[in-house]
């Protein structure tokens, strides 16, 4: 199943009652996250994105990894360190077990959907878990404080989110969400609801916008707060896991539980609900526990790619009653917006990303907030891995091919075009041998445009204007950057032109 949070620590695979469910998949996460935290993205991806988590045995939890070699690897590196982490989960495990998953690869479980990364059901468990572990705690933000732990109280409770809700990304948290005018109405919102859930005039919340703009991101920050303040039973999954678990109740003819399961939550969020679209069944189903829910005095967060008017092919009446509430969107980034993230997402890298690397990401990569994150994560793995400092050069390098896609966009022809009708030049004298300063100046400033917002090399860029050297674009080129610096209104002319072109 794709994981719908693209990323493996926030993997939640189909929780049937199996091998492993419940708090331990949320203590799991939670150590993987903290171990990508603490080790680095690099040193994460290579050697611990494979783990798997097999079972629990008496004290003993049960890791498993492909081959032999990263299993030595991951016993003789992390082993100590995955040991504590367990331990500080306080389910009682004390020991851990890191074997070679059979033929390379976890088994699945019989009876649930493939698992996702991090998680197997395999080797058979030496006892249920659910029956003898301590009671499941209330989700809490990480780092936990102390407070959460005398939290949980009813079993009921306690099962009936375990039993199918999927763990948080720990990453996800209002603290690590950067506001910006475009999602700060959207955050206003999400913290108003985790505040106070099932206010009158919040309830449903509806976030949408377009993909990677952190909808899942502040539906998580929700569930963190929520079930940090308080000892409510938040819920999160997304619309397709809501799916394949009504559909597996209507399989094992359990629908009665799952109702039951799904109407003890106080607060209830579906990702993704675009996804229920042409299904109608499952529609009808989150229909009435959305009614139930609502009815109940419970929260309900929504999140989609468009807004409850324009789903269509959603129910109407189930349209009508998501807009009910309160509806917010997320907007397109703002170049303020990107570079704040990439700020507040370079602060914690170990290596220094140099701020002209900042402002030229900010520059080309405007799709959303996941590709921005993709490639500064690329960086800073790249020069990990190579002991090289991030330069701006290297970042035109490592991110090539990203830069490239973006590009698309903004040509030379264009680049030329505005050119010269902003210095009202004629197109043809960005390719003519004339020196005139008149002339020569918009030339260079276009050289300047081509080599800050397409990835053409040089020689390329001189290539088209008039079949020119590479020296002279890369004359050109420092010499407007030396202008811009000395010459307030040229720079201004220059940013000018180049926004005009992103746009
Ligand atoms: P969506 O669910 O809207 O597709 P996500 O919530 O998964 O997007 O966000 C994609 C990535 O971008 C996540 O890693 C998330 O943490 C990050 N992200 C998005 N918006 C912000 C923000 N305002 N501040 C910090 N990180 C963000
Ligand atoms: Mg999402």
């Amino acid at each position: 199943m794709e994981n719908e949070l693209g990323t493996p620590s926030s993997v939640a695979p189909e929780q049937a009652p199996g091998p492993v469910a419940g708090p331990v998949t949320e203590a799991w996460a939670r150590i993987r996250g903290r171990l990508r935290e603490e080790v680095g993205e690099v040193e994460y991806r290579s050697w611990l994105r494979q783990m798997t988590l097999s079972a629990i045995e008496g004290e003993e939890a049960v890791i498993l990894l492909p081959t032999r070699f990263l299993r030595d690897w991951v016993r003789n590196h992390y082993g100590d360190r995955l040991r504590s982490l367990w331990g500080a989960e306080n389910l009682g495990v004390r020991r851990i077990d890191i074997r070679v998953a059979p033929e390379g690869r976890p088994p699945e479980p019989a009876g649930t959907t493939p698992q996702a990364d991090g998680l197997a059901g395999a080797a058979p468990v030496a006892r249920p878990l659910q029956a003898t572990l301590p009671l499941a705690e209330p989700l809490s933000s990480p780092p936990r404080g102390p407070e959460s732990r005398a939290e949980s109280r009813s079993e009921a409770r306690s099962e009936a989110r375990s039993d199918w809700a999927a763990p948080l990304d720990p990453r996800f948290t209002f603290d690590s969400f950067v506001v910006g005018k475009p999602n700060e109405f959207a955050h206003a919102c999400a913290r108003r609801v985790a505040e106070k859930p099932a206010s009158p005039g919040f309830n449903p919340l509806f976030l949408y916008g377009g993909v990677g703009l952190g909808k899942t991101h502040l539906m998580h920050a929700i569930a963190w707060a929520i079930s940090f303040n308080g000892q409510r039973n938040v819920a999160y999954m997304s619309a397709e896991k809501f799916m394949y678990r009504f559909i597996a109740a209507l399989r094992s003819q359990s629908t009665m539980e799952f109702k039951e399961s799904l109407r003890s939550v106080d607060v209830l969020m579906i990702d993704d609900l675009q996804f229920l679209i042409g299904k109608d069944n499952t529609q009808e189903e989150f229909f009435h526990t959305f009614n139930a829910l609502v009815d109940a005095g419970k929260q309900i967060v929504v999140s989609a790619d468009k807004s409850p008017s324009d789903l269509s092919g959603l129910e109407d009446r189930l349209r009508t009653r998501l807009g009910c509430g309160m509806v917010a969107d997320i907007h397109a980034t703002t170049y303020e917006l990107r570079i704040s993230i990439l700020q507040a997402k370079a602060q914690g890298a170990e290596v220094e990303v140099p701020p002209r690397v900042l402002e030229f990401l900010a520059h080309k990569i405007t799709s959303n907030v996941r590709e921005l994150e993709g490639a500064l994560n690329r960086l800073i793995a790249h020069a990990n891995l190579f002991g090289r400092p991030i330069t701006l050069e290297s970042a035109q390098e490592v991110l090539h091919d990203i830069l490239r896609a973006h590009d698309r966009r903004v040509t030379i022809e264009e680049i030329q075009r505005k050119v010269a009708e902003h210095y009202n030049i004629r197109l043809t004298d960005m390719s003519s041998a004339r020196r005139a300063r008149n002339v020569a100046r918009p030339r260079q400033v276009a050289m300047y445009l081509a080599k800050q917002l397409t990835s053409r090399s040089l020689p390329e860029i001189g290539r088209r204007f008039g079949n020119r050297d590479h020296t002279t674009v890369m004359h050109a080129v420092s010499r407007v950057a030396e202008l811009m610096q000395s010459d307030s209104t040229f720079a201004e002319d220059v940013e000018l032109l180049r926004r005009m072109l992103e746009n």
